[in-house]
């Protein structure tokens, strides 16, 4: 089953002669319950991927299905519901909000969705990322691997669908990617859910089931069970 799917998206940006295509004509799905990389030079389309995938930008053509729902049938603010309740996000810059508390960072998307946290839920996340006894610290007071804990607590604490992470690597050391990647292959393994991460990094790409190779905005190559010979 295809936790997401694309069908012929297009996203060109500008018009005429000056107009750039950022993705051509993309159709891919991506199986529910696993962890998906999404590689490929600068320009090549990775984030407009992530954005129309996410539902965060609309495709100037093609459709996109998110847990058999098609995006382009949403309204704007049936759209923004859907994120808030079915989509998680991480970011590289990690988007925590500083005068928040941890507690109140990783609650945050339930209290937008004027929902509570299930009795529990709150300190099973924090434990299950290894936060439990920071959740009255604020953002600035954490390193940077805890503060991407919190964006990872935050996006699991709706229990969505999708988690779609942009380059959540990117701004840690080697030792900490590696924890962070692992709390994402724990997402996947444990809560059943499904990861779709842009990364540069090979060793990152590497932990998950499946890459993605974008091109010139077409999905040039796709590798499963990635191994290092393969990706470059
Ligand atoms: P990547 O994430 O792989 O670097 P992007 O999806 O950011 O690729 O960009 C793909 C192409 O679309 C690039 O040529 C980029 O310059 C262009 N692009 C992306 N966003 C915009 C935008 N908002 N306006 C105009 N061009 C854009
Ligand atoms: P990355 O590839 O690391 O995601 P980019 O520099 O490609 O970073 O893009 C950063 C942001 O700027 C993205 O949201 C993208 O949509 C936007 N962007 C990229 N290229 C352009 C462009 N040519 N004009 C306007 N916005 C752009």
């Amino acid at each position: 089953r295809s936790a997401v799917r694309l069908t012929q998206v297009t996203r060109t940006y500008g018009r005429g002669p000056s107009a750039v295509v950022a993705l051509d004509q993309v159709s891919t799905g991506i199986t529910a319950g696993t962890f998906t990389a999404v590689m490929g030079p600068s320009g090549s389309g990775k984030s407009t991927f992530l954005h129309c995938a996410a539902g965060l930008d609309q495709p100037t053509s093609g459709v996109v299905q998110l847990g058999g729902q098609n995006l382009g049938d949403l309204g704007e603010r049936q759209l923004t519901e859907f994120r808030r309740t079915r989509i998680g996000f991480v970011f590289q810059a990690f988007n925590l909000l500083p005068s928040l508390t941890v507690e109140q960072n990783i609650t945050l998307p339930l209290r937008l969705a004027g929902t509570r946290a299930e009795k529990g839920a709150l300190q099973g996340i924090a434990t299950s990322v290894g936060l439990a006894g920071l959740l009255d610290r604020r953002p600035a007071e954490l390193s940077g691997g805890q503060q991407q804990r919190v964006a990872i607590a935050r996006a699991l604490i709706t229990r969505p669908e999708v988690i779609f992470a942009d380059e959540p690597t990117g701004a840690l050391d080697p030792d900490t990617a590696e924890e962070i990647l692992a709390l994402l292959r724990q997402a996947v393994t444990d809560l059943h859910q499904t990861v779709v991460m842009v990364t540069h990094d090979p060793a990152a790409a590497q932990r998950t089931d499946r890459v993605l190779f974008l091109a010139a905005g077409r999905v040039a190559d796709s590798v499963d069970a990635p191994s290092v010979a393969r990706i470059k």
